[in-house]
């Protein structure tokens, strides 16, 4: 077998450039790490997590699995949780979907793709839940995709807010907040959902306020005639202007 000599090539010059610019940093590095943010996202090849945020190795403790899924029996990502919130302590996670996720299609597609409708599963839940809302966009199959991974990511924020790590840490008084985020792979901005909660008291709420947001953009939907498949942006901008 021929090793990827390309790869660790370029590893190499990485490796060179960095310590061009601090000597330091990988002996630094390599003593701690001390992250402040917990990044729940895609496995996605296109949503690479540091590069986005524009934060270097160290900055950023992550967990990647098809379509960004926090499922409270899943003891990989609760185990990252775990570790993120109780070792390291980062004061933020983000659970950050995607526009035109391959994992959110599947899920809503009657053919059968193998083990991994198992895991799909839990979106084609949330695809349920919100059926009704969802059926604005019926006949914008884009859209309605990007709705559906919208309410993906809101559903799955809320997960990690319920689930038994974060309750712990906010019942002893730790700071962690939670946010929801959207990438679009097409203009490489992340789109705040605006699901932020920093105590229980503030879950339900913001559940509530970034479902409402998507039913916002749906009435604005029906009463722009100029609205097209392409201008969701547009009116997430100007929505977000009547929130701020
Ligand atoms: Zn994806």
């Amino acid at each position: 077998m021929k090793p990827l000599t390309p790869l660790l090539e370029s590893n190499r010059e990485w490796a060179e450039k960095v310590s061009d610019k601090n000597p330091q940093f990988f002996e630094t590095l390599a003593q701690q790490q001390a992250p402040e943010y917990l990044w729940i996202g895609c496995s996605d090849s296109r949503v690479p997590a540091n590069e986005i945020v524009g934060m270097l190795p160290g900055e950023l403790f992550v967990h990647r699995n098809v379509s960004n899924l926090v499922v409270h029996s899943d003891m990989n990502c609760l185990s990252v949780i775990q570790y993120a919130v109780e070792v390291l302590k980062v004061k933020h996670i983000m659970v950050v979907g995607h526009y035109g996720c391959g994992g959110v299609q599947a899920a809503i597609e009657t053919a059968p793709h193998g083990l991994i409708d198992n895991w799909l599963r839990h979106i084609r839940n949330v695809y349920n839940k919100h059926k009704e809302l969802l059926s604005a966009w019926a006949d914008e199959p884009q859209e309605h995709l990007d709705r559906l991974c919208e309410l993906n990511v809101i559903e799955q924020a809320y997960n990690v807010c319920e689930s038994t790590i974060v309750q712990e840490a906010w019942a002893r008084g730790q700071e962690v907040n939670v946010h929801g985020w959207v990438y679009g792979l097409s203009d490489g901005l992340l789109n705040d959902l605006e699901f932020n909660a920093c105590s229980q008291i503030e879950v339900d709420d913001q559940y509530r306020v970034a479902i409402r947001k998507i039913e916002l953009l749906r009435d604005m939907m029906k009463s722009d005639e100029e609205t097209d498949a392409n201008s969701a942006r547009s009116l997430w901008g100007k929505l977000n202007q009547l929130f701020r």
